[in-house]
């Protein structure tokens, strides 16, 4: 498994549970998102209502399902939470429906991967809070009707451009999460580690901050990293210099940039000249899913600078070559 793979990994969800925040005052960064959630929150409240339909979008670990628990815990309702690809059929979105409360919140992560079969259930469920369903086959057939407690969605997916316009069109609240910035993760890394009885200093909290990708997800796994490392090599106190250390022996370099990035980044410019080429070649070159590229590893290359896409596919910058000591001009064809 890929060491800042921004996916969590199963035994790893017990600690997760307990750095968790549960209060949009504990919710880092996100200045943007925070204070209009803060009004949208306090409105619908002091109006007796739910929440509008959210949907929450940006790259994996960024704090979407967080965003989400936190909404219910504001308004003071309960969760339901389940994803695009477990809801096959409509009726395993008519089974989620009806089991809510008044003012529920009902999370659906990867809203982009909904069968288009379970989308249609879902658009007068949002709308007219109607559950509009057909039972049974062939001619003893018949759509019935239920009514629904208003509730709150909040869809999460990876980028906004995956949901079709209809659906998108249903969420009167959009929110974009970005990715965090090294004061913010450094914030965050600072918090989980007092959460876990790690005693960090500040620069040594700032150095995992610094090569987290931007996200929170990866910052909270470094610690973790850091943590043994720090156990087993050093006196149990982390600092910038054993945070180095162990962040180097882990191959994530001063960029945050793990084997996985510099992969792509050398395919891009060993084997197709630094580009422009295109994602599905590069997907091919170095045998990986499409969307992982796209949801995962493209992002923050693209936001530190190192990607540019274009019209005619990708290309890396000027800098990507630095980042390698490579002098861009040997490598200029023009
Ligand atoms: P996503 O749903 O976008 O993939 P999560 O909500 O699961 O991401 O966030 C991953 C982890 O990162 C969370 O468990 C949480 O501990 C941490 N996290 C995310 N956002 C924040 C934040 N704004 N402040 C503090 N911790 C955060």
């Amino acid at each position: 498994d890929r060491l800042i793979a921004a996916d969590e990994l199963p035994r790893e969800g017990r600690l997760d549970h307990a750095i968790r925040p549960r209060q949009l005052s504990d919710y880092v960064g996100q200045p943007r998102v925070r204070e209009q959630l803060d009004i949208f929150i306090q409105a619908a409240r002091r109006r007796g209502d739910s929440l509008d339909h959210t949907l929450i979008f940006g790259p994996p670990g960024l704090g979407k399902t967080t965003l989400a628990n936190i909404i219910a815990e504001e308004m003071g309702v309960d969760i339901k939470s389940t994803s695009g690809p477990v809801l096959e059929k409509a009726g395993d979105l008519a089974a989620m429906l009806t089991s809510l409360e008044p003012g529920d919140v009902l999370f659906i992560d990867e809203i982009h991967r909904l069968s288009s079969a379970v989308e249609e259930v879902l658009y007068p469920a949002m709308e007219d809070y109607q559950l509009d369903i057909m039972i049974g086959e062939g001619p003893a057939a018949r759509s019935i009707k239920i009514d629904l407690p208003k509730f709150t969605l909040v869809g999460a997916t990876t980028r906004a451009g995956l949901l079709t316009s209809p659906l998108r069109d249903r969420f009167g609240i959009v929110q974009r999460l970005e990715f965090y910035n090294v004061a913010d993760l450094t914030h965050i890394v600072s918090r989980s580690a007092r959460l876990l009885g790690v005693d960090a200093d500040e620069e040594g909290a700032a150095e995992i901050a610094r090569r987290a990708r931007g996200t929170p997800r990866i910052a909270n796994r470094l610690l973790r990293r850091v943590r043994d490392f720090t156990e087993v090599r050093s006196d149990g106190r982390l600092n910038a210099d054993i945070a180095d250390q162990a962040l180097n022996m882990l191959h994530v370099d001063r960029h945050g940039l793990d084997h996985m990035d510099r992969r792509l980044l050398m395919t891009m410019i060993d084997k197709f000249e630094g580009g422009p080429v295109g994602v599905d070649s590069l997907a091919a070159a170095i045998s990986e899913e499409r969307d992982t590229i796209e949801d995962v590893l493209e992002p923050y290359l693209i936001q530190q600078g190192f990607i540019l896409r274009t019209a005619r596919g990708r290309m890396v910058t000027r800098q990507a070559y630095l980042h390698f000591g490579i002098d861009p001009t040997d490598c200029d064809a023009s």
